[in-house]
């Protein structure tokens, strides 16, 4: 059995204490007449993932890092300091940088959690179990006049209509990879400060992660074929999901990406003579992947 997600649920929260199946039906619509339009976007927490990431920079025309520095700010995820990156925002200003007066300046290219609102979703993974589960609630908010509307629609409709599957679909293993993480709790340890930041890396700066794929030290160790050495050269989002096939094999052993049989041999020679080259050098004596 899953725990219910809504145990413990403050008396004022949001969150209509219901879960909700895909053929379930909501009241809501949200449209430009309405007259809490732009509301919604006043005061924003919003996490990005990293299809979230790669769809504004592209629509943005930034760079990754371009992107990430103005308008993301970076949070710890979990308490072994995962790191995660939210929409920027300030004390005096909390309201989305994307938000004009006619709306969404980027709404083509919105984030995952804009496109659920007013839908809250949580996945869960039982215990022992290597799959994981998704649970629908309604989020209803004072301010948010759509639960007024008269629209009646299914969570699959709802889903299909903002344009979630794919997201969902593309960051399917990134999130794999949190529910996993949290919930093998302390067994795999704290993550040390070279994998969190190659988690970041992976995760978020996609164009810093493309140079890493094209460097001596990755194909030194990782045996990609032509075509697939192609893909990640050209395809952003075989790029982004590689990352986190990768991130899958370094952090927790999945091994699907193979490995060159001398891999091993060359790492340890190499780490020689970094002890030998500075015996202070901290990193010389570093135990964790190899990767950075
Ligand atoms: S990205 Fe667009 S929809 Fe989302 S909070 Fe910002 S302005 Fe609102
Ligand atoms: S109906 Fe709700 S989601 Fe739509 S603009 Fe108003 S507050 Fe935002």
């Amino acid at each position: 059995m899953i725990d219910s997600p809504f145990e413990n649920l403050p008396h004022n929260s949001p969150l209509q204490p219901v879960r909700l199946e895909l053929d379930d039906k909501i009241q809501f619509r949200c449209h430009k007449d309405i007259a809490c339009f732009n509301e919604c976007c006043k005061k924003i927490d919003i996490s990005l993932t990293p299809y979230d990431i790669l769809c504004l920079q592209k629509h943005l025309n930034l760079t990754s890092n371009e992107f990430l520095s103005q308008y993301t700010i970076p949070f710890e995820m979990d308490k072994d300091g995962l790191p995660g990156v939210k929409i920027k925002t300030t004390v005096e200003n909390p309201a989305c940088p994307f938000l004009q007066q006619d709306g969404c300046s980027v709404y083509e290219a919105r984030p995952t959690v804009c496109r659920y609102y007013a839908l809250g979703l949580m996945s869960m993974r039982k215990e022992k179990s290597s799959t994981d589960e998704n649970a629908y609630f309604l989020v209803k908010e004072e301010h948010c006049l759509g639960h007024d509307e008269e629209r009646k629609i299914s969570v699959l409709n709802y889903r299909e209509e903002q344009g979630v599957d794919q997201y969902d679909d593309i960051n399917r293993e990134w999130r794999q990879l949190i529910l996993k993480k949290r919930s093998a709790g302390p067994t795999i340890g704290k993550p040390s400060e070279r994998s969190l930041k190659f988690f970041f890396l992976c995760s978020y700066n996609f164009d810093s992660f493309r140079v890493f794929t094209q460097s001596e030290n990755f194909s030194e160790v990782y045996d990609l074929t032509t075509a697939e050495i192609e893909q990640l050269n050209t395809d952003d989002i075989a790029l982004l999901k590689f990352g986190s096939k990768l991130l899958k094999q370094v952090l927790f052993g999945e091994m699907t990406i193979a490995i060159k049989d001398d891999a091993v041999q060359k790492r340890v020679q190499r780490r020689r003579e970094q002890i030998q080259a500075n015996p202070d050098d901290p990193n010389a004596n570093y135990d964790g992947p190899e990767v950075v």
